[in-house]
C-alpha cells in the first residue's frame, strides 16, 4: 500500500515538473489517485494512468502543426490545470466516492465507462486536429476550422472509437468481467464521446480573435481579448469535458444493470 501510495505521489510530482499538469492540478491528481486506489486498487489506478499517459502523450505529438489550429492557453503551456483535471477525472472520482460508501460492482462499470469518455474525447481532439480535411460543425451545418468543438472529422471519430476501446479492453484484462461489460464500457465512452460533440455545438462558448480574424475558444488569441460570438456564458470546455464523462458514465451504469437482470 505505502508502494503504491509513493508511486502516486511520484507520479504526480513527475507531471508536475514536466509541466504535464501544473501544481494545483498535480496536488488534485494525488487526491483524485488517492480516493481511486481506496475504492478500486491498483487496476483502477492503471484505468486513470492508461488515460492520463496516452492523453497527455497524444497532446504533446506533433504540437508544432496544432499550434496553428489550436489557441494555445496559457494554462496549457502550463500543463493541465485542477479545473481541467476535475473536467476529465471529476465523474470517475464521485463513481470511487460512492463505491467507498456504498459498496456495488455498478460503481466500477461508471468509473471506467467515464474515463473511457475522457479518453474518447481527449484522443478525438488531439489526433482529430491534424485530419488533412476541414472538420464539419454539426450546429452550423457548414466545414469550419480545426480544433472547434462541436465539428467532427472522420479522422478523429476513429480516434475516439479508438481511445473508447483502449479503456474497454484494458478493463477487459484487468478485471474478471465478461465481453459483454467490457463492449458496454466501449460504447458508453464512445456515446459519451458524441455527447461532448453536440453539447459542444450547441451551448459551448465561442469567441473571435479581431487579429487573425479566426474563431476560438479562448478569450485571449494572438496575445489580445477576443469577443464572444455565442454559446452560454457559464458553459465551459471543462463543463462541457465534466458532463459527458457524468453521461458516458451513466449510460455504462444503465446498460450493466439491464444486462445484469
Ligand atoms: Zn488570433
Amino acid at each position: 500500500m505505502e508502494i503504491i501510495l509513493g508511486g502516486i505521489a511520484l507520479l504526480s510530482l513527475l507531471s508536475a515538473i514536466l509541466k504535464w499538469l501544473t501544481v494545483p492540478g498535480s496536488i488534485t491528481a494525488f487526491i483524485l489517485g488517492f480516493i481511486i486506489f481506496k475504492a478500486f486498487d491498483w487496476q483502477g489506478l492503471v484505468i486513470l494512468g492508461v488515460f492520463f499517459i496516452t492523453s497527455t502523450l497524444l497532446t504533446k505529438w506533433k504540437r508544432d502543426l496544432k499550434r496553428d489550429e489550436k489557441a494555445l492557453h496559457s494554462e496549457e503551456k502550463k500543463g493541465r490545470s485542477a479545473g481541467q483535471v476535475l473536467a476529465n477525472g471529476g465523474a470517475a472520482l464521485i463513481a470511487a466516492a460512492c463505491h467507498t460508501a456504498i459498496p456495488n460492482p455498478v460503481w466500477l462499470i461508471m468509473y471506467t465507462a467515464a474515463f473511457a469518455t475522457a479518453t474518447a474525447d481527449t484522443w478525438a481532439s488531439e489526433i482529430g486536429v491534424l485530419s488533412k480535411k476541414k472538420p464539419f460543425h454539426i450546429k452550423e451545418w457548414k466545414t469550419v476550422d480545426r480544433g472547434l468543438s462541436g465539428a467532427i472529422s472522420s479522422l478523429g471519430t476513429f480516434a475516439a472509437a479508438l481511445g473508447a476501446l483502449l479503456i474497454g479492453f484494458s478493463f477487459y484484462i484487468l478485471f474478471d468481467t465478461s465481453f459483454l461489460v467490457a463492449l458496454c464500457i466501449t460504447i458508453s465512452g464512445f456515446v459519451g464521446n458524441l455527447a461532448d460533440t453536440v453539447f459542444g455545438a450547441w451551448f459551448e462558448q465561442k469567441f473571435f480573435c479581431s487579429m487573425c480574424k479566426k474563431e476560438t475558444e479562448s478569450r485571449v488569441h494572438c496575445g489580445k481579448k477576443t469577443t464572444r460570438i455565442y454559446g452560454v456564458s457559464w458553459v465551459s470546455n471543462n463543463l462541457v469535458n465534466f458532463t459527458s464523462t457524468l453521461i458516458g458514465g451513466m449510460i455504462a451504469g444503465g446498460l450493466y444493470i439491464w444486462i445484469n437482470q
